[in-house]
């Protein structure tokens, strides 16, 4: 039926060698198949199929009904399938796959809160790429492009299922860590900047190196809402910048206090 694009009716389908049993169906006789058809693409999606036990059970006025209701359900079954496809791309970065920015914020007001409400930790890290202006007056905005993509794809996708890692900005990035205290996400952000300096990223026929700086911030007391969280990775990212790049800063109190952040050990 998939090349029909018509109903089947099969009179028996035991004897009938267009019919593909699929498990325990050595008791189907009467059946119908209507297929699925995605119209625009006339693109076949899938089938109906009805089964009866009686050799006979179904004329072709019935597969007629059943096929008319198959192809309300393929608009249906289109529309879900575009609704998907659609907030997909809706929450997507388009050049590194990864999450973008408003969705980034989505789930860290959620995370926020939630850890607010029950105590646990939650943990954030912005990446800056250090003098990535640099790659593109070398190499060409293309070959920048291509080094973020790579970037995206050999060093911050599928770290840990929990995280939701994002294109907060040209080439800076988060990850939000929940249930992460500062230490844990310390070795994180560690993992992930070995990582990065570790590699000469291979594009097209170059080897590019790259390094970043790293600002990590943590939820505690006096921490009462996501944007301080952000800000303060933001303060600590700044300080990397400032004490020499290609490290990681974490944000502590203490440290702010004497306006001088503490540099993470490496
Ligand atoms: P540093 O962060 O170490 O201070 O130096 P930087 O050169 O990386 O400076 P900054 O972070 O301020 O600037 C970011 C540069 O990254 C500016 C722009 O040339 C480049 N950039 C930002 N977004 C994109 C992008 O989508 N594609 C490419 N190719 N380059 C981008
Ligand atoms: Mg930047
Ligand atoms: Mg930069």
């Amino acid at each position: 039926i998939g090349r029909l694009r018509k109903p089947l009716v099969l009179e028996d389908a035991q004897l009938d060698p267009r019919f593909q049993g699929w498990g325990d169906t050595f008791q189907v006789h009467g059946w119908i198949g209507a297929p699925f058809v995605y119209h625009d693409h006339d693109q076949l999606i899938g089938y109906l199929t009805i089964d009866s036990l009686k050799v006979g059970a179904y004329s072709q006025a019935d597969a007629n009904i059943a096929q008319l209701f198959a192809n309300e359900a393929a608009i249906a079954i289109q529309n879900a399938l575009l609704f998907e496809q659609v907030r997909q791309m809706a929450i997507t970065d388009p050049l590194t796959g990864l999450f973008d920015r408003q969705y980034f914020f989505e789930v860290a007001e959620r995370e926020f809160q939630r850890s607010q409400r029950y105590g646990s930790n939650i943990s954030l890290l912005i990446l800056d790429l250090d003098y990535f202006k640099q790659v593109n007056d070398t190499y060409g905005h293309l070959i920048g492009d291509e080094a973020l993509r790579c970037l995206a794809k050999e060093c911050l996708t599928g770290l840990r299922e929990v995280d939701t890692v994002a294109r907060y900005g040209g080439e800076e990035f988060v990850i939000l860590m929940p249930e992460t205290p500062l230490h844990r996400a310390l070795q994180v952000a560690e993992r992930v900047l070995a990582n990065i300096v570790r590699q000469p990223f291979r594009i097209n026929d170059l080897e590019i190196t790259l390094s970043a700086s790293i600002g990590l911030a943590s939820r505690d007391e006096q921490c009462f809402d996501l944007e301080t969280l952000i800000s303060r990775a933001d303060r600590a990212l700044y300080i990397a910048k400032n004490s020499g790049r290609g490290r990681i800063v974490a944000w502590s109190l203490a440290e702010e206090h004497n306006g001088n952040l503490m540099e993470a050990e490496k």
